[in-house]
């Protein structure tokens, strides 16, 4: 039998290229190391780009119970801009999205084994992979979607170093007031040294999720009860939005040091047969909304060129001139919003034009340009 193109990782773009994949009628192997659907930290606003690639792959958000979005508050302590957002999207939960990703690719007739941790073997042709619990297994081609964690032999090397962030993610249930107020918007909060999004995705659930500096976190005590109090002290809004509300996790998610603006360059050194996706390809400074769109435009660029018979180094400079824009714009827009002179800026080119945010929206996304 023909070695199977491996996905490593069954996540957002694994999960949507092995879809694609087998309906193409290759042999797919997905190695996703969590044996169960779990929690992943994300804003969870799901980008109109992103809901095209998802409709076409039979995964509609709206009938998996996401929250539609068509407004965006920009909040400032207790200033806010309201502005409506150019197009729907919707607050959907990852656990959510990833598994229906992950069963339309299994429908579709990938083998998507839960439970098994990848590690490189050797690079060469074929590339080996050596699979928790499997062993060894060679792959036809690799599809490397382990999105923020790398593998030894296949490390992403950013231009720059990460900055110094902490990110946090936690589900709440909000008081009634609270989960009107927020109906229908996803709101971005300007923090010293950070930011933080807040929407209603499917049930009674909101999504908290933020990034601070890590020396405010320091100050803070170092831990989330400590961050967390601090952020109630210093900002009405969110002190307002959380009153009453129950936390629907133990603990939230954390990760620290998200390279934002790593952008893959195909490189004499790239080991053949590797394709690389979402995460793995570029990674977009978060609150956008486009890195979920990217992730699934790389799907279905890398599924396509491996289709077509060319090489990853040809996929590779594809997604750069694609992606390389938006990322090198949200990268500026975090830059301007981090400090305290550009949050005054933007809230004031906000306020003043409504069709500001609309534009900083439409700089950060995707062109409709499909493979
Ligand atoms: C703080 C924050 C907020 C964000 N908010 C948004 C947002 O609101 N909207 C948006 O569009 N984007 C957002 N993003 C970006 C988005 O979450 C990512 O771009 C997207 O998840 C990338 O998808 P992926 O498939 O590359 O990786 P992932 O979705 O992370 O999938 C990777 C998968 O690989 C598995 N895996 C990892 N290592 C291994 C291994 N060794 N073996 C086997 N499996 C492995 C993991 O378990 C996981 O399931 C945000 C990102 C951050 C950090």
């Amino acid at each position: 039998m023909t070695a199977p193109v491996v996905v490593a990782g069954g996540g957002l773009a694994g999960a949507a290229a092995a879809g694609l994949l087998a309906r193409a009628g290759r042999r797919v192997l997905v190695l996703e190391r969590d044996a169960s659907p779990a929690p992943k930290i994300c804003g969870e606003f799901i980008s109109r780009e992103a809901q095209r690639y998802l409709m076409r792959l039979g995964v509609d958000p709206a009938a998996l119970g996401a929250h539609r979005i068509t407004g965006v508050r920009l909040v400032r302590r207790d200033s806010i801009v309201e502005a409506a957002l150019p197009f729907a999207g919707y607050g959907l939960s990852r656990r959510t999205l990833d598994e229906a990703l992950r069963q339309q690719a299994a429908a579709a007739g990938a083998d998507v084994r839960r439970g098994h941790a990848v590690t490189l073997a050797r690079c060469g042709d074929p590339v080996t992979l050596a699979v928790e619990g499997l062993g060894e297994i060679p792959a036809a081609a690799l599809f490397l979607a382990t999105g923020k964690h790398d593998l030894r032999g296949l490390r992403r090397v950013p231009a720059s170093p990460p900055e110094d962030l902490v990110g946090f993610k936690l589900h709440l249930r909000l008081a009634d007031s609270q989960r009107s107020a927020l109906a229908g918007h996803v709101e971005v909060l300007l923090l010293a040294g950070g930011y933080a999004g807040l929407q209603r995705v499917e049930g009674e659930r909101a999504n908290l999720c933020l990034l601070v500096q890590r020396r405010r976190l320091r100050r803070a005590g170092g831990g989330w009860s400590g961050l967390l109090n601090d952020l109630l002290d210093t900002e009405p809004h969110l002190r307002a939005r959380l009153d009453g509300a129950t936390p629907l996790d133990p603990r939230p998610l954390s990760i620290y040091r998200v390279p934002y603006g790593f952008l893959h360059a195909a490189s004499a050194q790239d080991a053949p047969g590797v394709f690389r996706l979402g995460d793995q390809m570029g990674v977009i400074a978060s609150f956008t909304g486009s890195g979920m769109s990217i992730a699934l435009h790389s799907a279905a660029v890398a599924a396509a060129t491996y289709l077509a018979g060319r090489p990853a180094a040809a996929y590779h400079r594809h997604m750069r001139r694609d992606i390389g824009g938006p990322i090198r714009s949200a990268s500026a827009l975090y830059r301007l919003g981090r400090g305290t002179p550009g949050q005054a800026l933007l809230m004031r080119l906000g306020a003043a034009w409504p069709g500001a945010l609309a534009l900083a929206s439409r700089a950060t996304r995707l062109s409709a340009r499909a493979p």
